[in-house]
């Protein structure tokens, strides 16, 4: 049986995404431990050549792309019968990838399919003096973490939280191999047929892939308080988002959690209100392209990842903002 450690990548909008390299330095990790074996990364749907080509440099030594109509967009049935048939065929050891909605829902699928272990949500792997695989995940939305070994057999498939993914560093300038593995092979009849597609209300869209968001903390209050978040995040387009406080009110649902033990987001724009910034919030939103901050206290500090930082009470400053908004919004309409 050969060692080989296979990396699931999920391409969005052309690109492989942040989280890749932190699943290598993880693949490289575990087969230094175990001395011998290929990093592979499985790649379905379009990413351009040289980006596929760069990874050379992290280590990873084959590309497999997945071509043809049932992985131009995720579609579980199909995925699972494929990678199942390719990993019987194959016998990698390990499976990575990063937690998300997809992988959510295809982890469990194929760890099913495969007959096989999953740790869903690691926030830390490795391997036991006897060679068992042990991970550690947050449970209790974060207040605890439980150890879990994986007693089934090999592959072990692992998503990982994407806030504990640390890039690898560069290794030789080595060019991976590239394969084609299911062109025009795929069988594409599924039980269920995708009618449509439709995009997700941006206010409740999964917050890995909102463009804006508007999350508030402790300052912002419990209940009918935050409504102040959920109405400015309607009015430009948002996603509403919180600190754990916010989420132990059940104000809003776990998902909606942003940090270390909830999501990991990397929106065009972030505006945090009433939440001061610890490292374990931060954690999840250090990628923002742009924050704004609206904070009572000036050292509050989450003020340190300002592009625009805004001394004042919340309460006082977004009803005022989203009205301007609205007013500034309907008088563009009239035009
Ligand atoms: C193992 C572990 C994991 C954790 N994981 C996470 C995680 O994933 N995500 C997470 O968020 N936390 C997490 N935490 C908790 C984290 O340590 C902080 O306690 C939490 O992020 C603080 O939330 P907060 O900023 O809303 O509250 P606080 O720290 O209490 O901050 C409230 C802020 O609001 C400001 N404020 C008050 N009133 C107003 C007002 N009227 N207008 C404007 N500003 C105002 C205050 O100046 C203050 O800066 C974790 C903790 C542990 C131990």
């Amino acid at each position: 049986m050969t060692a080989d450690i296979w990396i699931l990548a999920l391409p969005s909008k052309g690109s492989l995404g942040e989280e890749i390299y932190g699943l290598v330095a993880e693949a490289r990790r575990l087969r230094d431990v175990k001395g011998t074996g290929l990093i592979t990364v499985l790649v379905p749907g379009a990413v351009p050549g040289d980006e596929l080509s760069a990874l050379g440099a992290y280590g990873v030594d084959l590309l497999l792309i997945f071509e043809g109509k049932g992985f131009d967009r995720y579609q579980g049935e199909i995925w699972t019968r494929e990678l199942t048939g390719l990993v019987r065929e194959r016998k990698p050891t390990f499976i990575l990838m990063a937690h998300n909605a997809l992988t959510e829902d295809l982890g469990p699928r194929l760890a099913a399919s495969l007959e096989t272990g999953f740790i869903s949500r690691a926030m830390d792997l490795w391997l036991d003096p006897q060679g068992k695989v042990v991970g550690v995940r947050p449970i209790a939305n974060g207040h605890l973490f439980e150890e879990v070994e994986v007693v089934a057999e090999v592959p072990c498939l692992v998503s990982f939280l994407p806030s504990v993914l640390a890039a690898a560093e560069k290794g030789t300038d080595q060019p991976p191999e590239i394969v084609t593995a299911l062109a025009g092979g795929i069988d594409e009849s599924t039980r269920l047929q995708v009618l449509a597609v439709i995009e997700a209300d941006p206010e409740s869209a999964a917050l890995e892939d909102a463009e804006i968001i508007v999350s508030g903390g402790r300052g912002v209050g419990k209940g009918e308080s935050f409504n102040i978040i959920q109405s400015l995040a309607r009015t430009i387009g948002g996603s509403v988002a919180g600190t754990r406080p916010v989420i132990d009110w059940q104000t809003l649902p776990f998902e909606r959690q942003i940090g270390q033990t909830g999501k990991t987001v990397a929106p065009r724009l972030m505006i945090a209100c009433g939440l001061s910034g610890a490292n374990e919030f931060t954690a999840g939103m250090e990628k923002s392209q742009q924050v704004i901050v609206i904070n009572t206290d000036p050292r509050a500090r989450i003020f340190r990842f300002a592009d625009l930082g805004v001394l004042g009470d919340v309460h006082e400053i977004l009803p005022r903002l989203t009205e301007r908004i609205e007013k500034e919004k309907n008088e563009f309409k009239d035009l």
